[in-house]
């Protein structure tokens, strides 16, 4: 199968952060990785393949190195999450006759875009078992609830002034008019038939809406795919493309890591501010008995943060700074910002410029316009927490955060082959 359909199946997979990681992990167990546990004492040897995972939506992969203290880590890193609404514990809401799904918003989502689409239930479900709690992955594959917009005739003003949408009042999705559910457990009951389980034994859920539209390129010549999630389960997907393929092993240690919660600023326990990273590292480190272990191996490492660019939009070409009009198709973008947004350097980009140069992949630059805000990345967090150093990379894409994204079919291949160049090759950002 060639890369865009594989990446196709992979975004149809992982409606949500724990359905990639489980998508990372099948993978990564088919090419020889092995399983280790954060809560176990880890005996890692050169040349293996391991991955770990936290809180089952974020997880590192790698192929051990000689000596990480020597050698350092070659780091590709990527979020698993998506702006998206997610179901609340008490859901149950009945209004004119419907019965509805209280949702909250989770990141920025672009929220016009969730109406009118054929939405289903996705994530998972937290059950009471002999052997303590058991989690159950839910993907309910039909089309399930809707958020339907007001006709034209009842908001006239509709196509001038923008459709505006109270959070709290606009998004709760219609379930149906059934008397079924008009019961407060009616979630539950359903829940517990779709996994077959018994209703009393569950306790919490982590469920989200999503697009039961599948993944599919467009075009006269399918130049483009159009998808949920494509920030950033398309760097993911590369990334591990990239590892899984990158079979002879190196003096550096090769890590992919795939992180939840950007969306929502990193600040937990499985996100880029927390210390999943680092113990990695600082556990592969210490083993080696060398002394100030971590230290070097962090001072050795670089990391290249993968997330999604901003393509020029044709129809809003002024919304980009004219000297800097990431297009599709046309190769990974680097990205600076003088305020730290991205955590590129002048010494980074250069080096990573260099390697696309080695690997024949086109390359571009973004910055933002000098009079817009810039959004932000796991780069700039990663590197002012492990000191690393980073660039800032990703496929340029139109409609970010909208639920049917779009992006180029080329850059598939562009990206992995510039994140196996990222593995394979040796260029030291210092002489
Ligand atoms: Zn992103």
């Amino acid at each position: 199968m060639s890369t865009v359909s594989n990446l196709l199946q992979f975004l149809n997979s992982s409606p949500t952060p724990f359905h990639a990681v489980q998508s990372i992990k099948r993978q990564l167990i088919g090419s020889g990785f092995l399983e280790l546990r954060e809560s176990q004492l880890w005996e890692t040897e050169q040349g293996g393949k391991y991955y770990v995972t936290r809180g089952e939506t974020s997880i590192v992969a790698w192929i051990q190195g000689e000596s990480l203290p020597e050698h350092g880590a070659h780091i590709v890193g990527a979020h698993t999450d998506s702006p998206n609404l997610r179901l609340k514990p008490h859901p149950n809401i009945t209004r004119s006759g419907y019965r509805q799904l209280g949702v909250e918003v989770y990141g920025g989502v672009l929220l016009g875009t969730w109406t009118d689409r054929d939405l289903s239930l996705a994530g998972r479900v937290f059950v009471e078992s002999e052997n303590g709690l058991k989690t159950y992955p839910l993907l309910c594959k039909r089309p399930l609830v809707r958020i339907p917009q007001l006709a034209i005739h009842l908001n006239r003003e509709v196509n001038d002034k923008g459709l505006q949408l109270n959070k709290q009042k606009h998004l709760p999705p219609i379930l149906t008019k059934s008397q079924n559910w008009e019961t407060e457990d009616a979630l539950k009951f359903w829940l517990a038939e779709e996994l077959d389980l018994e209703a009393s034994k569950i306790r919490s859920w982590d469920l989200s809406l999503y697009d039961t539209q599948p993944a599919q390129c467009w075009g006269p010549d399918l130049e483009f795919i159009a998808s949920a999630r494509l920030d950033n389960l398309f760097c993911c997907f590369t990334g591990l493309q990239a590892l899984c393929h990158s079979n002879s092993p190196k003096p550096w240690t090769q890590v992919l890591v795939c992180y939840d919660h950007e969306e929502i600023g990193s600040q937990t326990t499985e996100g880029a501010h927390s210390s999943f990273l680092e113990f990695v590292i600082r556990r592969l480190a210490e083993q080696t008995g060398s002394p100030q272990a971590y230290e070097r191996a962090v001072a050795n490492s670089i990391l290249v943060s993968a997330d999604m660019a901003h393509a020029v939009h044709p129809n809003y070409a002024e919304q980009h700074d004219p000297n800097h009009f990431p297009q599709m198709n046309e190769g990974p973008v680097i990205k600076r910002n003088s305020q730290g947004r991205y955590a590129t350097s002048a010494r980074t980009e250069a080096w990573f410029e260099q390697i696309c140069y080695q690997c024949n992949v086109p390359v571009q630059k973004f910055v933002m316009r000098t009079d817009l805000a810039c959004g932000s990345t796991i780069g700039p967090i990663t590197a002012a927490r492990l000191g690393i150093e980073t660039v800032d990379v990703g496929a340029s894409m139109l409609a970010m955060h909208s639920i049917r994204e779009t992006c180029g079919s080329l850059d598939a291949d562009y990206l992995i082959k510039a994140f196996q160049a990222i593995y394979q090759e040796h260029l030291p950002i210092l002489n």
